[in-house]
Order: structure tokens, then C-alpha cells, then sequence
């Protein structure tokens, strides 16, 4: 009987083996990478999963990416980092037999409907209404703001307002959304890279039937921190190999830019690599976690520190550049797939991009309160609304 890291890692072997990533079209190697239950280790089989540690999607994620096979979390990162574990977590089991597969093969792209203009950070607050009909089915309407690839999702995760007579956290309920409901309309946001990623979603009368809730009506804030604790443990999972990661970029200009070293540059580059290799072995101790993965801190830790050390390599990149760094290569996405990709692997397209990691997926203000509160055990945040009904505070 093989121990199940030589398990997983016998069955991707034989996985990349029998696909070649090179020569295998992307959803085709995906939904093989799914039947063989490598999709995400830890999920049940049968879901993409082998019901093994966590901790073990490294070593089959490290033999697809030395084989040049597909990034999921890249393709469909809402669907494969948080759509999927919610799923498995609170979805019914009809839900996540039809939704799960088409969800890692990239079939549907997934978006989550989460912030709002009045409600990012304090996401408890938010205001988009879903209502129930006789018919049980919810109407929903409301605004979401910054919703990252919702105009090519098919589905969304939506947290909305079913009963502001109650505290903000007890009056919130979880739905599966179907974008293609007449009631969606999305409009793209530009950003400062000149991509539109993400998009301001209305809301209209939009129709939800009760078989797409996760959770019960009124227990939304519970789905939405399975949610939330995934997303940041998936951006923050990092690297576990030496050199990759966030400080990949500063590495690599270092060595084809021998004309731009300094020994003052030499000695920031040295201590951005110390914080980098502390991030991977946080990473290794963070897929060594126990089981209330992906709850453990280092997930958030992981997140925290990887956003900060982002914008802090990218930095140094750009100011190594000097005027170069100006030369921004195009604003404007083409519709060449391989053009763009070069694109965006532009160290200063890379240092505009990053400007947003302190803010996407929870501010790294906020990520401090949750590790100053839940894992150190500091006292909690002032929350003069917490025993308030939703209806009776007030709104900017
Ligand atoms: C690129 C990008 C993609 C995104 N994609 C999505 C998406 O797909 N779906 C989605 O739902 N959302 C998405 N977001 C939204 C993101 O989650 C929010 O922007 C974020 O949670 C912050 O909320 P806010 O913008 O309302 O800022 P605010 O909450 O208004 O915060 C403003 C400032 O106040 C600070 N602050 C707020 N509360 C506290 C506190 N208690 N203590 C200390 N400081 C505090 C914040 O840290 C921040 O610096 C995305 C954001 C970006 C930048």
C-alpha cells in the first residue's frame, strides 16, 4: 500500500504521462485531472478529490507545473480557490455533482458578488436585498462593485440582505447566482493597467431559485467565511520552491541586467530575498497545517505577507529601471492571447497590477485585525453595530 504522498504523487505522474500537457488541449488535461481525483486532494472522491491532507496538493501541483500543465487558480481563480471549497463545504449534493466538474475544467468561469460601494471591508454591512416569493424562489436586487471576471462567469457567488430587522451578520443569506439571469446586467471598470477585469454588477429583480442557497436563510455570514478563508489561504498558499514566488521578478532582472546592479541594490535585494524565503517557509508550515485548514493563520499570514512583498519587489524592480520603467508597453489589451500574456508578464505591467494586492481579498488593514484578533487573541476591533438591527444603523 504506498503512502499517500507516493500516491498522489504516482497518479499525476501517471496523469501527465498519459496527457502530455504540451500536446493536451487545456480543458481536456483538466477534466482528466479531475477524474484521477487530483483537482483538489483534500475534496471527497468522486468531487475531484482523494480525501487526503491538504497538504498534499503541493507535491501533485509541483509535477504539473515542472510538466507545464495549467494553472487553475489562474484560469478560474474565484471558481477553483473559493467557488469549489464552498461548494463541498455547504453545497447540496445535487449542487456540487453538477456544478463542480464544469467548474475546474474552466466549462464555467465563477465570480463572487461580495463588495458593494458601502460595504467592503465592513462586507456584513452590505445592502443588496434577496426576497423570498410564494414560490420559495428569491428576488434579488441590489449593486456589487469590483467583481473580478464577472463578465465571462457563468455563475456567482452572492451574499445578500434577507432580513435587516436582525444584527448585520445574522440577516444575511448565501446563493449560487446564475449569470445569465435577465436580471444581471455587468459593466467593466478599466483599471490603471489599462485591463478591464473587473466590473460594477446591477442587480435588477434578478430570479434565484431556493435549491441554489448554500446554508439556511439567515446563516449567509458563516457560508461567506468558508468563502472568504479560502480565498486568502489560495492567494496566499505561495510558492514553496526557492526563488519563485513574489521575488521572481527582482531575481530575474538581477541576472539579465547586470548594468543596473548597485551594491546598495545588491544589499535591498538580499533582504527582500530573506522576507521571501521566510514566505515559503511559512508556506511549507502552512501545508503542514492541521486539519481546520484553511482556517489555520497561515493561510492569512501567507496573503498578508505576500501582497506587501509583491508591491515591495515590484518597487524595487521599477526603481532599478529608472526611466525605462515609464515606457509602459501598451494600455490596450489586444485580442491576441499570446500578445497579451507578454503583456502582462511586463515587470511594469506587473507593478501597476500590484498596486491592488492590499486590497483584494481583504485590505492588509483588515487581515491584521483578523490575526491580531483570531490568532493572537488581541482585543477585538470597536463594533458599536454588532447587536444593532441592520435597519437601524446608520449609512453613508
Ligand atoms: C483587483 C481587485 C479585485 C477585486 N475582486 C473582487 C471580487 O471579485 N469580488 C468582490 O466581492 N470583491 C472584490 N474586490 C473588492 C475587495 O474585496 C474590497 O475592495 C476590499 O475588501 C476593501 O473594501 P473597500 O474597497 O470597500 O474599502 P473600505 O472597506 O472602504 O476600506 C478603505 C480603507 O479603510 C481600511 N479599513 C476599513 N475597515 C477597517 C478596520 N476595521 N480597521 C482598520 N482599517 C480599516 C481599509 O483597510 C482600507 O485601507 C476586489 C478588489 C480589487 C482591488
Amino acid at each position: 500500500m504506498p503512502k499517500p504522498h507516493e500516491l498522489v504523487a504516482e497518479r499525476t505522474r501517471r496523469l501527465v504521462e498519459e496527457h502530455p500537457p504540451g500536446e493536451t488541449p487545456v480543458r481536456d488535461f483538466l477534466a482528466a485531472r479531475f477524474d484521477a481525483g487530483l483537482a483538489w486532494v483534500r475534496f471527497p472522491e468522486g468531487l475531484g478529490g482523494l480525501g487526503l491532507p491538504h497538504g498534499l496538493q503541493p507535491v501533485s501541483d509541483a509535477i504539473v507545473e515542472a510538466a507545464g500543465g495549467p494553472d487553475p487558480f489562474a484560469l478560474n481563480p474565484m471558481g477553483y480557490g473559493m467557488a469549489g471549497p464552498t461548494l463541498v463545504a455547504h453545497g447540496s449534493p445535487e449542487l456540487r455533482r453538477r456544478l463542480l466538474r464544469p467548474l475546474y475544467v474552466c466549462d464555467d468561469i465563477w465570480c463572487q458578488l461580495f463588495s458593494e460601494p458601502g460595504a467592503g471591508s465592513d462586507l456584513a454591512g452590505l445592502a443588496t436585498r434577496a426576497t423570498r416569493g410564494a414560490d420559495g424562489a428569491w428576488t434579488v436586487d441590489g449593486r456589487k462593485v469590483w467583481t473580478s471576471k464577472a463578465h465571462e462567469a457563468r455563475w456567482a457567488l452572492l451574499l445578500a440582505r434577507t432580513d435587516p430587522d436582525v444584527p448585520k451578520h445574522a440577516g444575511l443569506t448565501y446563493f449560487v447566482l446564475d449569470m445569465r439571469d435577465p436580471g444581471v446586467e455587468v459593466r467593466p471598470l478599466r483599471q490603471m493597467t489599462g485591463d478591464a477585469d473587473f466590473n460594477e454588477v446591477r442587480l435588477d429583480g434578478a430570479r434565484i431559485p431556493d435549491d441554489h442557497r448554500l446554508g439556511p436563510a439567515g446563516a449567509g455570514w458563516r457560508v461567506a467565511m468558508t468563502t472568504l478563508a479560502n480565498e486568502r489561504s489560495a492567494i496566499g498558499g505561495g510558492s514553496t520552491v526557492r526563488g519563485a514566488g513574489p521575488i521572481a521578478p527582482a531575481l530575474e532582472l538581477w541576472r539579465d541586467r547586470p548594468d543596473l546592479r548597485t551594491p546598495v541594490r545588491r544589499d535591498r535585494l538580499v533582504s527582500l530575498f530573506a522576507r521571501a524565503d521566510a514566505l515559503r517557509l511559512t508556506g511549507i508550515r502552512y501545508a503542514a497545517a492541521p486539519s481546520d485548514y484553511p482556517n489555520s493563520p497561515e493561510g492569512t499570514l501567507g496573503k498578508l505577507v505576500d501582497a506587501e512583498l509583491n508591491q515591495d519587489v515590484l518597487e524595487f524592480c521599477v526603481e532599478m529601471l529608472g526611466a525605462e520603467a515609464t515606457a509602459f508597453p501598451s494600455y490596450e489589451p489586444g485580442g491576441d492571447p499570446a500578445a497579451d500574456a507578454a503583456r502582462r508578464a511586463d515587470v511594469r505591467w506587473r507593478f501597476l497590477r500590484s498596486r491592488a494586492n492590499t486590497i483584494e481579498g481583504g485590505t492588509a488593514e483588515v487581515l491584521r485585525n483578523v490575526l491580531g484578533e483570531r490568532a493572537l487573541g488581541l482585543p477585538g476591533d470597536v463594533r458599536v453595530d454588532k447587536d444593532r438591527p441592520w435597519r437601524d444603523v446608520p449609512r453613508g
